[in-house]
């Protein structure tokens, strides 16, 4: 197998990163290669058991220079003054066949100084888990890490109970995170801010101009990205600074899921108690995340006084930049192209609706105009109110049903259909993860219409744990 590594964050300064290789595990079985994505990358000769003994962590391939990162981050809005890969290896970087740069990682390939308690290891369910809602979130359109492979390790590792261990390998933009500048900015090594700055800014934002140039380039991409997460019902789960990318790309599929029945309070992560990630509440966290790369930034800039006062404004912009993201997505939704006054009380009528009624996100919105629609509310005469305003309004649009099928899904990687896909990958049956993977490779189209429907009483999955 070839990989045409081209690594460029192994020849940063050494406090960057630890380089150590991963740990080999018994014995490597593929559970699933993305052989489209592979092309994308350039890499050739990919045979199946080479592919599960690369991807497991037993071969290091040619050209790989691999390394743990170093990072730290606010979890739950306390700081963690040393976080960093604790179960991942980055193998190196490939310039992809678009010209783009990629890290390749392995995500659960044995322990690192980062490590902490853990063990360094993940087990199959939240592999799959990622793999299937990052690949969904792909073809959703929505920026995000990738899926390359799946393989199981052949060993159990210790959760609640003994579960089977795997390995992940993602790809991403870069693995570069908020949390990456804040533990130089929190030890007070500024050249190391700085030179994390400047190889983020050729990396990511070549046209941006000096540390304040990121921060808007990077605010921009987050308001783009949360407004996007929200219009798919998605709730990320655990919006810690380290989980949230310079990219732009979403990053760290943990206890995430796609809502079923609307609400704008839900939460999926059991330790999420305070629901400060919740579904509403993810815009106030990504400016709150950006604050707190504003404040590792600045550190580089001498005139403090200007540097607080330019990052400040960058900062306070960034609510109203979301919401104009926001009511473009949820416009689209009702099938209008370019949002004028009055579409955003329109849309919040409709979700108030859909919340006070229990009516399911992702089905409502893709039925609308069609009885399907009116079937998912309860108080049927408030929906026609609703309706009838809404039929006058996309009246002169052009294309509105267009519009709408382009940004209403008929498909999301539900979280029953996962945990049912993750119950039979456990026992041996990939059956229903292809059948996930096929059916999310085309969202927008209905080609099967059974994982459409939302869960049973009996299949309403509470909460994703933590314990990944
Ligand atoms: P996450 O919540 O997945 O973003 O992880 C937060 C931190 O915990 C990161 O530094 C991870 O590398 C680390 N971590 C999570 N699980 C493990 C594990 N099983 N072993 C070692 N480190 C882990
Ligand atoms: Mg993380």
């Amino acid at each position: 197998m070839h990989i045409p590594f081209d690594n460029s964050y192994a020849t940063l300064p050494e406090g960057f990163y630890t380089r150590l290789q991963p740990t080999s595990v018994a014995s490597p079985k593929l559970l699933a290669f993305n052989e489209n994505l592979a092309a994308e990358l350039g890499i050739s000769g990919a045979d199946p058991k080479l592919v599960a003994r690369v991807f497991g962590g037993n071969e290091i391939p040619q050209g790989a220079a691999p390394l743990a990162q170093l990072y730290s981050g606010h979890q739950f809005g306390n700081y963690n003054p040393q976080l960093g890969d604790g179960r991942a290896i980055l193998l190196g970087e490939v310039i992809d066949t678009n010209g783009l740069r990629r890290d390749i990682q392995l995500k659960g390939s044995g322990r690192t100084p980062y490590s902490r308690g853990g063990d360094g290891r993940a087990w199959v369910g939240p592999v799959l888990r990622e793999y299937v809602v990052s690949e969904a979130m792909h073809a959703l359109g929505v920026p995000t890490t990738r899926a390359l492979a799946a393989v199981r390790t052949g060993e159990d590792i210790a959760r609640e109970t003994m579960l089977p261990g795997a390995v992940l390998t993602r790809v991403a933009s870069s693995h570069l995170r908020v949390g990456s500048f804040q533990v130089f900015a929190h030890r007070g090594q500024i050249d190391d801010v700085r030179t994390l700055t400047d190889y983020a800014i050729a990396r990511h934002a070549p046209e941006a101009d000096g540390p304040l140039g990121l921060l808007q380039h990077v605010c921009d991409r987050q308001a783009d990205l949360i407004a996007a997460w929200m219009s798919f019902g998605f709730i990320h789960g655990v919006m810690n600074t380290d989980n949230c990318t310079i990219s732009g790309e979403t990053i760290d599929y943990g206890p995430c899921a796609f809502m079923d029945d609307f609400h704008m309070g839900r939460v999926f992560s059991s330790i999420d108690q305070q629901g400060r990630y919740a579904f509403g509440n993810q815009p106030n966290i990504a400016v709150w995340n950006m604050a707190q790369f504003a404040t590792a930034l600045i550190q580089q800039i001498e005139d403090k006084d200007a540097a607080v006062e330019a990052a400040t404004a960058i900062i306070h912009a960034m609510p109203a930049r979301i919401e104009v993201a926001w009511a473009r997505r949820f416009a689209a939704k009702i099938g209008i192209r370019t949002p004028r006054d009055g579409d955003v009380d329109l849309v919040q009528r409709l979700l108030d609706l859909m919340q006070k009624d229990g009516a399911d996100f992702t089905n409502s919105f893709r039925a609308l105009g069609t009885d399907a629609a009116r079937d998912q509310f309860t108080d049927r005469a408030a929906y026609d109110a609703w309706a009838t305003a809404h039929a006058d309004r996309i009246a002169d649009e052009p294309d509105p049903a267009g519009v709408m099928r382009a940004a209403n899904p008929a498909v999301i990687p539900r979280n029953h259909r996962i945990e049912q896909m993750i119950e039979a990958a456990v026992a041996g049956d990939m059956a229903p993860f292809e059948r996930l993977m096929a059916a999310l490779a085309t969202p927008f189209e209905q080609t099967d219409a059974e994982l459409a429907k939302p869960p049973a009483p009996s299949e309403i999955v509470a909460a994703t744990f933590c314990g990944t």
